[in-house]
C-alpha cells in the first residue's frame, strides 16, 4: 500500500438497482467496507441507475436495507450526501453532459448514427467471417467537412444517435491489480469505439463510473472479476481527461461448490439473495461471517469472526486469486455456530416467528404457558437446527400435525409389523398409566424395564416405541419428547396403533 499513503482512502459500493441484494454484491460491499474501516477511510454508496430499462422499483431500497441488516454502515449515500453528491447517477446528468461535450469538442468522441439494424448486420457478417464482433468506424474515408455535413443532415432529420469514444489504436492499458497482479489489455480487444452516451441521453456505465470515481475522489475500486474487461475502457476515459486512475482490485469469481460453474443468478440450486437467507432465519452475523470467507482468508485456522475482529484483521493482500466456492453446508455450519453462542431469547424469538409465519402456531393463542412449552420443545431440537426455519418441519409433524398411524412410510411400517410389537406397546401403555408423574426420566426407566422384561433391545426396542409415539423413526431424546407431548397424547398415539 506504499503508493497510497498520502491519499485518503475512499472506496465505494456502486450497485445498479436492477435486482435485490445478491450474495456476490454483498461480498463486494463487505470487502469495500472492511477495507475502508480497516484503513480508517471512507465507505460510500453510489447508485448506478443509468440503465433505466433494467432498474426495478425497490432495487435501491432492497440493496440498502439488506446491507444495513448485514451490519454495514456508510459515510455517504443518496440519503446522506456529502460534498460529492448527488449519489444517484440519474441525478448527475448535468455533471456528465459538459464532459461528454468536451470529448466531442476535442475529437475524442463523436456522434454515431448507425441504426441497430446496421449494427446487427455488421455483427452477423463478422461472426460469419469468424471475426470477433466489433464496431466499424462509420466515418472512415470521409473528410471532416463530409462528416460535419452528414451529421448536420442526420440531426436535422431528428435521427437518434449515440456518442462513441474513439478508441486509440493498438494501445496497451495496464494496471497493477490488488488481487490479480499486473494486467495489460490491448485496445484492440474492446470491440471498437464504444458508446459513452446512449440514445436516451444517459451516459453508459463505463463512462459515468470514471467521472464519479474521479469526482468522488475514490482511491480504490474493489469489484467483481467480471469488470476486468471494462477496466481498459475506463482507463481510456481517465487518460482522455488526464485524471489519475484509482487502484483496482478485481475479486475472484464465486462458483457453485457442487457444479464448479460460475454462480449465475439463474442457478436455482443455490439461494443467492440476502433476503432469502434473512427470511429463513439466518443470523446476519453468520451470513457476514460466511461471505467474508468467499475469496478471502485470514491467517490461521479459525473461521468464526465478528465484525469488529474482521475490521481488525482484514488484509486486502489475502484476497484470493482462485475462485471462491459457495458451499451451502458450510453456510449452515457457520450459522449453527452463531446460533449456539447467540442470545437465546433472540434466537427463540426468531423461532417463534417461523412457527407463526408457517401457521403452525396462532399468535393469538401464545399464552405465557404455551411459550414456555414451545421453548422446551424447540430446545430439544436445537442441536440439529442450522437456521431457524428448519424448526418447522422438525416439530410440526410430532407436536402439531401428526400423521395418522396408517400414513407412516413403509420403512416405519416394517418396524411395526414385528411379532412382539403389540405386546411391547401394551406393556408400555400399562407402565405409562402407572407412572406417578410422567417425566422423561420415568419414560426412559419404563423403556429399560421393557427391555429387561421382554428381552428385546436396540432398534427392535426403540424404533417401534418411537414410531408408535411420534410416528418418526429418528429424533431427539425420546424421553424428553414424550414428556413434552404429555401423557394423554402419548397414550392416544400408541392406542391408535393398537
Ligand atoms: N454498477 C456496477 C455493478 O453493479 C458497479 C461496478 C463497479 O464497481 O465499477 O456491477
Amino acid at each position: 500500500m506504499a503508493e497510497t499513503t498520502e491519499k485518503k482512502i475512499r472506496v465505494r459500493y456502486a450497485p445498479s438497482p436492477t435486482g435485490h441484494l445478491h450474495i456476490g454484491n454483498a461480498r463486494t460491499a463487505l470487502f469495500n467496507w472492511l477495507f475502508a474501516r480497516h484503513h480508517k477511510g471512507e465507505f460510500i454508496i453510489r447508485i448506478e441507475d443509468t440503465d433505466q430499462t433494467r432498474n426495478i422499483a425497490d432495487g435501491e431500497k432492497s440493496q440498502l436495507d439488506n446491507l444495513a441488516w448485514l451490519g454495514l454502515d456508510w459515510d455517504e449515500s443518496p440519503a446522506n450526501p456529502g460534498k460529492y453528491g448527488p449519489y444517484r447517477q440519474s441525478e448527475r446528468l448535468s455533471i456528465y453532459k459538459p464532459l461528454i461535450q468536451d470529448l466531442l469538442d476535442r475529437g475524442l468522441a463523436y456522434r454515431s448514427f448507425k441504426t441497430s439494424e446496421e449494427l446487427a448486420a455488421e455483427r452477423e457478417a463478422q461472426v460469419a467471417a469468424k471475426e470477433a464482433p466489433h464496431y466499424v468506424y462509420e466515418y472512415a474515408d470521409m473528410s471532416d467537412e463530409e462528416i460535419a455535413a452528414f451529421q448536420a443532415d442526420a440531426e436535422a432529420k431528428g435521427l437518434p444517435y449515440v456518442v462513441r469514444f474513439r478508441v486509440p489504436e493498438d494501445k496497451d492499458y495496464a494496471w497493477d491489480d490488488i488481487v490479480k497482479g499486473k494486467i495489460s489489455i490491448n485496445s484492440s480487444t474492446v470491440g471498437g469505439d464504444w458508446v459513452i452516451q446512449k440514445a436516451d441521453g444517459m451516459p453508459t456505465y463505463n463512462f459515468a463510473v470514471v467521472v464519479d470515481d474521479h469526482m468522488m475522489e475514490i482511491s480504490h475500486v474493489l469489484r467483481g472479476d467480471d469488470h476486468v474487461s471494462n477496466t481498459p475502457k475506463q482507463l481510456m476515459i481517465y487518460e482522455a481527461f488526464g485524471w489519475e486512475a484509482p487502484i483496482f482490485g478485481h475479486m475472484t469469481l464465486i462458483i457453485n461448490g457442487d457444479t464448479g460453474k460460475k454462480l449465475s443468478k439463474r442457478d436455482e440450486t443455490v439461494l443467492q439473495f440476502i433476503e432469502q437467507y434473512r427470511s429463513l432465519g439466518y443470523l446476519p452475523e453468520a451470513l457476514l461471517n460466511f461471505i467474508v470467507l468467499l475469496g478471502w482468508s485470514p491467517v490461521g485456522e479459525k473461521e468464526i469472526f465478528n465484525k469488529k475482529q474482521l475490521v481488525k484483521i482484514f488484509d486486502e493482500n489475502r484476497l484470493s486469486k482462485s475462485p471462491a466456492k459457495f458451499d451451502n453446508k458450510k453456510l449452515e455450519w457457520v450459522n449453527n455456530q452463531w446460533i449456539k453462542t447467540a442470545d437465546q431469547n433472540m434466537v427463540f424469538d426468531k423461532l417463534i416467528k417461523q412457527l407463526v409465519y408457517s401457521k403452525v402456531v396462532d399468535p393469538a393463542e401464545l399464552t405465557a404457558e404455551k411459550m414456555q412449552w414451545l421453548r422446551s420443545v424447540m430446545n430439544v431440537y436445537m442441536d440439529g437446527v442450522s437456521y431457524t426455519a428448519q424448526i418447522v418441519p422438525l416439530i410440526k409433524p410430532v407436536f402439531f400435525e401428526m400423521p395418522a398411524a396408517a400414513d407412516i412410510p413403509d420403512s416405519a411400517k416394517e418396524w411395526m409389523n414385528g411379532d412382539n410389537v403389540k405386546d411391547m406397546l401394551t406393556l408400555f401403555i400399562d407402565k405409562i398409566e402407572k407412572m406417578p408423574i410422567f417425566t422423561a426420566t420415568a419414560v426412559l426407566h419404563a423403556i429399560r424395564e421393557i427391555q429387561n422384561e421382554m428381552d428385546v433391545k436396540g432398534r427392535a426396542l426403540w424404533n417401534p416405541l418411537r414410531i408408535a409415539t411420534t410416528r418418526e423413526e429418528q429424533g431427539p431424546n425420546l424421553g424428553e419428547l414424550l414428556e413434552l407431548l404429555g401423557r394423554e397424547q402419548t397414550l392416544a398415539n400408541i392406542r391408535e396403533f393398537l
